[in-house]
């Protein structure tokens, strides 16, 4: 079985190389993210900051009795599995099963102050202990050297902390995320396109990028380095807008993908693994 990375708002994991991202919800302080393997749901994530009346003990005991009603005959269980994750955490593991069988972490970090629940659901309950602790054991929630990662639908590329998603457009095959810097007016887009090889077949990576940029640009400079081609341009959001942004896009001849961001800021400030792993 081959893994890889899943991130989403600071939090990562590895997960089976077939299960994919298939929902989001929310933002940094609340929300939640699902993985499927095509077939059925396999990884829910969910987070959020309690309010500090919030007690552990009474948090497993709900969460017990949701995942009691969830289905038929279900028996729910506090398990102990040899792990780090909870260094720094309080919480519990809880396996059910009925015809099906999954686990479920519920965590408190005493750094941050966060509540995080992991549910990895096994409708055939093979290997599912083994999965389960190899996912509970990547799972982490906090930056690294200042650093987040983020990883969907192949598109991995890592961000500084300080810069949040304000949107996300998770087309198949053309993927946008917009981030605002926390403090300050930094903003900043980027896009991952597939079958850049076929696109560019019709026009080079320059027209391409002047097509959907909607012909706003003024300045432009391409570039070739260690195989891949680069277009730098700078170009104006709006027609009267006195301020120019800086823009660069490139085409990945090993993953087939254009890659496009801009911004007011440095472009250079995300850091995109376009065929390399992180
Ligand atoms: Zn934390
Ligand atoms: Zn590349």
């Amino acid at each position: 079985m081959n893994w890889k990375l899943t991130g989403w708002e600071g939090i990562n994991l590895s997960v089976p190389e077939d299960w994919e991202l298939s929902s989001v919800d929310g933002n940094r302080e609340k929300g939640t993210f699902s993985l499927d393997d095509g077939y059925s749901i396999r990884v829910e994530v969910e987070w959020e900051y309690p309010k500090s009346t919030f007690s552990m003990e009474n948090l497993i005991e709900k969460y017990m009795k949701e995942l009691i009603k969830k289905g038929k005959n279900i028996k729910c269980n506090i398990v102990k599995i040899k792990t780090n994750f909870f260094a720094d955490k309080s919480g519990a593991i809880l396996h059910w099963k009925n015809h099906e069988e999954g686990y479920s972490s519920v965590s408190y970090c005493k750094k941050c102050g966060r509540v995080l629940f992991l549910r990895v659901y096994f409708p055939d309950k093979r290997r599912s202990k083994e999965i389960f602790t190899r996912i509970l054991n990547s799972l982490s929630e906090h930056p690294e050297q200042g650093r987040e990662t983020w990883a969907i639908y192949k598109l991995v590329f890592s961000a500084p902390e300080n810069l949040k998603r304000i949107s996300s457009s998770l087309k198949a095959g053309d993927i946008t995320f917009t981030f605002q810097e926390t403090q300050g007016k930094g903003e900043i887009s980027l896009s991952q396109i597939a079958l850049g090889n076929i696109l560019l077949k019709k026009q080079p990576l320059s027209a391409w990028t002047k097509e959907r940029m909607g012909g706003k640009i003024i300045e432009e400079k391409q570039e070739e380095r260690d195989n891949h081609s680069y277009f730098y341009f700078r170009y104006k959001k709006k027609t009267l807008s006195l301020a120019w942004e800086k823009g660069v896009s490139w085409y990945c001849p090993i993953s087939r993908r254009i890659f496009l961001v801009t911004g007011n800021t440095d472009p250079s400030l995300l850091k995109i693994y376009c065929h390399q792993e992180k």
